[in-house]
């Protein structure tokens, strides 16, 4: 089987929340769980505090952005994202992350943080849903060979700014549009990767929670001298 990866007795816990406002909040808390990650639902503000990182899945997203903003999620996201909390989208989620959108309704409006431009439903209505085998970049068992990729609807990533890996690309039509991009704590997919049994890209974002989380565990951790120092004052 291609499950997630088994948490080592010296990785650090991470608590990963999936935004359960719309979409396939079961299928994402459970890969995560598989992959090694604790992983709860998010739908209110205090929820979204208590967690490392945060999923926003896949489903409609002129109604996931209605509905944070209905739930004050919204502002807390954004907030988050701006301070550096890892996120991974998927199809919807990524047009959530994204900085730029086409395509979008009038009203419609990302959270950002991905410095992409997204164009929703790019791939048109004759291919409204696909499979493929995609080559991804910086998954953990590449040996496990190539991703099999669901997409529904999906947006691709039309532009790319500096700072951003591309991960993947699809051959459609007579172009390779990127359907998987990071850009340092943040991940996104034009694709479903919680709708299959190969648990890699949820394991690829556990990993990179656990860098940035440790980074930040260390940076903030006060030494022992400060400590007693403070004590003393
Ligand atoms: N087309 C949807 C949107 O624009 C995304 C579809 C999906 O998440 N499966 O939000």
């Amino acid at each position: 089987m291609s499950g997630g990866s088994t948490p080592s007795a010296v990785a650090s816990h991470v608590l990963i929340g999936v935004l359960a406002v719309q979409g396939d909040v079961r299928e994402h808390l459970r890969a995560l769980t598989l992959a090694g990650a604790e992983a709860v639902p998010v739908r209110r503000p205090a929820e979204l505090a208590a967690v490392d990182a945060m999923v926003i899945p896949g489903g409609e997203s002129t109604t996931i952005d209605r509905l944070i903003r209905i739930f004050d999620l919204a502002g807390p996201l954004r907030e988050r994202l701006g301070a550096g909390m890892p996120a991974f989208g998927s199809c919807a989620g990524m047009i959530l992350l994204a900085d730029r959108m086409l395509d979008g309704r009038s009203d419609q409006q990302t959270l950002g943080g991905l410095d992409i431009t997204v164009r929703r439903n790019a791939f048109g209505r004759q291919v409204d849903s696909f499979e493929c085998d995609l080559q991804v970049s910086d998954l953990p068992r590449a040996q496990d060979g190539p991703f099999r990729a669901v997409f529904i609807r999906a947006p691709w990533v039309e532009q790319v700014g500096d700072g951003v890996e591309v991960l993947a690309t699809v051959a459609h039509d007579e172009r390779r549009p990127v359907v998987a991009v990071r850009q340092g704590q943040l991940l996104a997919t034009s694709f479903h990767p919680e709708l299959t049994e190969d648990h890699r890209v949820h394991a690829l974002f556990v990993q990179m929670v656990r860098e940035h989380t440790d980074t930040i565990d260390t940076r903030s951790a006060p030494t022992a001298g400060t400590t007693n120092e403070e004590a003393e004052r």
